[in-house]
């Protein structure tokens, strides 16, 4: 049966900015996109979609997630992640091969992961494969994951999960010469793991001082500027296509820019989180903010919004990374989990703040949708087009959203974003064609999501 659903009057993002235009979607796929207005016809079948005072944008792209399932799902869990997802306008999440158990890093692994995961999400999702410091020199097997992965993740300092070991110097030369034979992505978490084992010693033991200040200072920015450095030295060799994940600083940023220049194929993720708080939020909240690379100084968060201005930032991903709430109820911030829970929230706070900093929203929308399409090769998605997966968010900026735990769709009901009140309100969430999220009505009980295999 073919179903057709058209979004008319809306405010529309389109390759040439925003205009007033109504778009028809047909099973799926949005077929065209009509400058007129659209006048519903009795009994034709349709259905119409008044988007009048709305901004009519395409679903967002999470390419950073731990939904933790299968293994940990009393962290999170695809169908609570994925719901939150789709209450927050995303549309598609990348999830992440650590966290949930066990970690992807061989192809039987990675085939029950999808297995698992298979009709249980209400949002699109591809998966990243894990190259450790162990599963590194299997690559047979490597080589055969790379069918069913979107990219390889790599961490270049501990991840804090037992079976995925990070990747020393050495490991990460072979984990770069493979990712660019293959043709594959290599996403990296870079801190220097020499710098922050000394220093993680040298202040966990340390009496006097006062331990959030001391769990800052045990990961400076200087372990991250040395990890990127490395990093690109070991990419430009190889020629591999690299993407720092949650990189917290301008002067790193700034680095990974130079690389740009000199040809090196590096892209850049930044968070929500080191984009609206800073340390002294840290110092006050502790283990609710606790993430790795921790929170900075005001004055980088000032920073990386300049190099958003300046087009240096290419996507932004939640790194919604759950837990547990007696996990960060901990006596220690050292002993509390190390993650931000956020998948929810991510584009109602960046657009929000854009919004306080008067940043046309033309300007930020591209970090989670075309360019996270573009650099992950998702030919269907990240722009309204004709062709492309009707994939649309309606959002109304007359309206407000306040965040207080009833509202939190985790499945641990908490979050450093409860309490805060954003300049404007999800209205309705559309999934190739269909509306799997209206403010009015919550989640559609059916789950759309789809596994999305990767282009070669
Ligand atoms: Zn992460």
């Amino acid at each position: 049966m073919t179903t057709e659903l058209w979004v008319k009057n809306g405010y529309v993002f389109t390759s040439e900015g925003f205009r007033f235009a109504s778009i028809k979607i047909k099973n799926g796929t949005i077929e065209a996109i009509s400058d007129s207005d659209v006048e519903p016809q009795k009994d034709c079948g349709s259905l119409f979609i008044d988007a009048a005072g709305c901004l009519v944008v395409p679903g967002f792209i999470d390419a950073h997630v731990h939904f933790n399932d299968p293994g940990r799902s009393d962290w999170e869990g695809i169908e609570t992640g994925s719901r939150a997802a789709a209450i927050g306008g995303t549309t598609t999440i990348f999830d992440m091969p650590l966290n949930s158990f066990p970690s992807v890093t061989s192809v039987i692994h990675l085939h029950n992961k999808r297995e698992h995961l298979t009709h249980k999400s209400y949002v699109d999702f591809a998966l990243w494969g894990g190259m450790t410091g162990e599963s590194v020199t299997n690559k047979a097997e490597l080589d055969e994951m790379c069918e069913g992965i979107i990219g390889w993740k790599a961490f270049m300092a501990d991840s804090g999960i037992d079976d995925f070991p990070y990747t020393a110097p050495k490991q990460l030369e072979l984990a770069m010469k493979m990712a660019a034979e293959q043709n594959k992505i290599l996403g990296l978490h870079a801190e220097w793991q020499e710098e922050i084992h000394t220093l993680t010693t040298f202040y966990k033991h340390r009496k006097g001082v006062n331990e959030r200040k001391a769990f800052l200072l045990s990961r400076p920015i200087s372990a991250e500027e040395q990890a990127v450095s490395t990093a690109l030295e070991i990419a430009a060799k190889y020629g591999t296509a690299i993407h720092f994940v949650h990189i917290s600083s301008p002067k790193v940023i700034e680095l990974i820019q130079q690389g740009k220049k000199s040809g090196i194929d590096v892209t850049v993720e930044t968070c929500p989180h080191y984009l609206i708080f800073d340390e002294e939020d840290f110092l006050k909240k502790g283990s609710i903010l606790k993430c790795a690379p921790p929170l900075r100084p005001r004055k980088e968060v000032e920073g990386l919004w300049e190099c958003i201005s300046n087009g240096w930032i290419d996507t932004i991903g939640s790194d919604h990374s759950p837990c547990l709430y007696s996990m960060k109820n901990t006596d220690s911030i050292w002993e509390a989990w190390g993650g931000i829970q956020g998948v929810q929230f991510t584009w109602l706070a960046l657009l929000d703040e854009a919004l306080k900093r008067n940043i046309p929203l033309k300007n930020i929308l591209p970090l989670g949708t075309e360019n996270v399409a573009d650099r992950f090769r998702l030919t269907e998605k990240g722009r309204i087009q004709p062709g492309l997966d009707g994939d649309i968010v309606l959002i109304s900026l007359d309206e407000t959203t306040f965040v207080d735990q009833h509202s939190i769709a985790f499945r641990n009901q908490y979050s450093p974003y409860e309490n805060k009140t954003f300049l404007l309100k999800i209205k309705k969430t559309i999934l190739r064609g269909k509306v799997i999220y209206d403010a009015q009505t919550g989640v559609d009980h059916k789950k759309y999501g789809q596994y999305i295999q990767p282009r070669k």
